[in-house]
């Protein structure tokens, strides 16, 4: 079970945005910029490609209706969207609100995050979802 999994089924704590049948949505904990959220598939796989053409495509919709969200919710000019899966084994999609370039720096995540701001943030996100 990865540590995704584990989230999802309510065994690790989470700032959960959203969730369906099929997906799931929370803040990473570890942000490149202050409402950097994670969409996941419920169904565990690895790479993201790997997943079946129709339930990829449900995943992007699912993801552009947390993205909405998120630019309601927070001041940005457009939600970026990466992939990386380098660090955990269950696929996922990075939604990051933009200002500039810079605010998609995975190489410069902000330390500490403090928690009572994580919680307004994901309030706010969910509100909006
Ligand atoms: P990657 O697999 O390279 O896309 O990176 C995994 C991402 O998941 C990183 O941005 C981590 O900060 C994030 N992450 C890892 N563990 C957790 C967790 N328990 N809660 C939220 N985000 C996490």
């Amino acid at each position: 079970m990865t540590i995704f999994s584990r989230i999802i089924a309510g065994d690790i704590p989470c700032y959960k945005i959203a969730e369906d049948d099929e997906f799931f949505a929370f803040l990473d904990i570890n942000p490149v910029n202050w409402g950097h959220t994670l969409v996941v598939p419920k169904r565990e796989t690895d790479y993201i490609f790997d997943i079946e053409d129709d339930e990829l495509g449900r995943m992007m919709v699912f993801a552009k209706r947390v993205a909405c969200a998120i630019k309601e919710a927070l001041p940005c000019r457009k939600v970026g969207v990466t992939v990386l899966g380098l660090e955990v084994p269950h696929a996922h999609i990075h939604l990051v609100p933009l200002k500039n370039e810079g605010d998609m720096n995975f190489a410069n995540k902000i330390s500490d995050p403090d928690p009572e701001k994580m919680k307004q943030i994901a309030e706010a996100i969910k509100a909006n979802f």
